[in-house]
């Protein structure tokens, strides 16, 4: 087997999402930039929010109508997926 190892290189979330590597050092740097994509979407001015999206509404933090209503039909389509 030629499993990547945690011990072999240092986290890093473009291996994370190229190389699909989730040691946990990986998934910290991916978690790491998350977070801090997050913070950053965060103060985001309003009207520059990608609005109707789910996007929005998740990562942007945003609960306006538009966004809401999004996120409910993202919903909706992923449960009527499943079925
Ligand atoms: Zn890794
Ligand atoms: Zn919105």
């Amino acid at each position: 087997m030629n499993t990547i190892t945690a011990e072999s290189h240092t986290g890093s979330r473009a291996r994370y999402v190229n190389s699909k590597c989730r040691c946990d050092n990986c998934k910290q740097a991916n978690a790491d930039y998350m977070r801090a994509k997050r913070e950053e979407w965060a103060q985001t001015p309003f009207d520059q929010i990608p609005h109707g999206t789910c996007n929005g509404y998740v990562n942007y933090n945003c609960h306006c109508e538009e966004c809401t209503l999004a996120r409910t039909v993202a919903q909706q389509e992923r449960k009527a997926a499943r079925k």
